[in-house]
């Protein structure tokens, strides 16, 4: 039996400003009080060095990187340049940026091998979209993204997976527990086959509309070893109650 942290990583997308990191010192707080949960925090590129300065401690980290370290791709940003800004850990394959950029399962993959390669815990996102879910592909979908976006483990940083149903992201709406059990037990079963026993020590984090009035709930599920909350991680008010949910 393993037993893993829960984890309680903030998106906070594109919002937040210099002003807003004055919420960093609360959170920070709240996660001393909350012995035995692990918390992080991803601000927009722009904030994670002023993130870093006034952090308490907690892990500050990217919401994308290039698969690259350099090169000519206006606008990017490397592992390697998160890292050195004091970043220590990256989201990658978020379906905002599966939509909005394009990306394939490929490219999240090549960004999780390269942020791995850094020793950047890597949070690797998958979810099915509503139509999907409908016609009953859910589970699949997952299988094919987890199977196709996902490096193999190799070295020390730590690879996160965060299942995060599309029509729940941003939405008020949370996927019940049992599709979520559903859903982290496959993805729990997949990394066994893959990696065996390391598989087992995987966190899988569930996203979608987590609040501190639904957190509890859904981290009493199986297989459910944290979560990844945009909306509600901008402000500690909004925070810190899941991060207590999860002690
Ligand atoms: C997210 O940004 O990954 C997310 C789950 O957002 P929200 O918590 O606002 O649904």
């Amino acid at each position: 039996m393993h037993v893993r942290r829960k984890l309680v990583v903030g998106n906070w997308k594109m919002n937040g400003s210099l002003a807003q990191l004055a919420e960093l010192a609360p959170i920070a707080a709240a996660t001393r009080a909350a012995s035995g949960v692990d918390v992080a925090i991803c601000p927009p590129f722009t904030l994670i060095a002023p993130a870093v300065a006034r952090s308490g401690g907690i892990p500050i980290g990217g919401q994308d990187c290039h698969h690259e370290s350099a090169g000519a791709h206006t606008g990017n940003v490397s592992a390697g340049m998160l890292k050195e800004v004091g970043a220590r850990l990256v989201v990658v394959g978020h379906s905002e940026r599966r939509a909005e950029q394009g990306e394939s399962d490929e490219i999240v993959r090549r960004k999780a091998e390269a942020a791995l390669a850094l020793g950047l815990q890597t949070i690797v996102c998958i979810g099915e979209s509503e139509t999907e879910r409908a016609e009953g592909r859910a589970l699949d979908c997952c299988s094919a993204q987890l199977g196709a976006s996902i490096p193999e483990l190799s070295g020390e940083a730590e690879l996160v997976i965060a299942y995060e149903p599309i029509w729940a992201i941003g939405t008020g709406r949370v996927a019940s527990c049992d599709d979520v059990r559903e859903v982290h037990a496959l993805i729990r079963r997949l990394l066994v086959e893959r990696f065996g026993d390391a598989g087992r020590r995987v966190r899988i984090l569930y996203g979608g509309s987590v609040r501190g009035d639904n957190a509890a709930e859904l981290f009493a599920v199986d297989d459910v070893d944290g979560a990844l909350v945009g909306g509600a991680s901008l402000t500690a008010e909004g925070l810190v109650p899941i991060i207590e949910a999860a002690a």
